[in-house]
């Protein structure tokens, strides 16, 4: 099946492209590149960028509700790392994902590849929370969807206002996690985050 809100659509990576400019950003900032230490950075800044910004690709098969269970589903610390788009500095938290089947049902495992997925491309944390809870949406019609993402970013704590600690959380509810307040409630009691009051 296609996969739906897929990450935005970007050329090939060009390998040599990123070690061209990964040895030109150390010459700006006044490196000498025959430093011994050095003179393999680039290559290995190109390869990390390939890993970190490459979509494992997964079979996100589903399955009948057959015993019609109609209560939250929460998977909670899923731990992911991605790249904030106006840095290019890693933010890292976790995840809590949950939703309330309709027809359909998927493997627990696979919450974490959708998250691990949508983590491989330059985000914002509030974008990356509400690819989440789509593709949820539209892969399972789930009477209800809940997404809340914990995360320290690189770019707030190493830098400007170095907030060391600071985490920042998001969250995207849809359905009966937004429209029934005991519902809602409990969602953000079982994944232990506040931002349900
Ligand atoms: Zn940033």
């Amino acid at each position: 099946m296609s996969t739906p809100n897929p990450i935005r659509a970007r050329g090939p990576i060009d390998l040599p492209k990123i070690q061209q400019a990964a040895a030109d950003l150390l010459a700006g900032l006044g490196y000498d590149l025959n430093d011994e230490s050095l003179r393999d950075t680039p290559s290995r800044v190109a390869r990390m960028y390939e890993e970190l910004l490459t979509v494992k690709p997964f079979e996100s098969t589903t399955f009948p509700n057959d015993g019609e269970y109609d209560e939250l589903v929460v998977v909670r610390d899923i731990p992911f790392h991605a790249l904030c788009e106006h840095h290019l500095l890693p933010f890292t938290g976790v995840a809590h994902v949950g939703y309330i089947p309709g027809p359909r049902i998927v493997g627990l495992s696979k919450l974490a590849r959708v998250v691990d997925m949508y983590s491989r491309d330059l985000q914002v944390q509030e974008r990356m929370t509400a690819q989440v809870a789509n593709w949820l949406e539209e892969t399972l019609q789930p009477r209800g969807v809940g997404i809340v993402l914990e995360a320290e970013h690189l770019c707030m704590t190493v830098r400007g206002v170095r907030a060391p600690g600071s985490r920042t959380t998001t969250s995207s509810v849809r359905g009966l996690l937004r429209h029934d307040p005991r519902t809602r409630a409990e969602f953000f009691a079982l994944v232990g985050a506040s931002t349900g009051a």
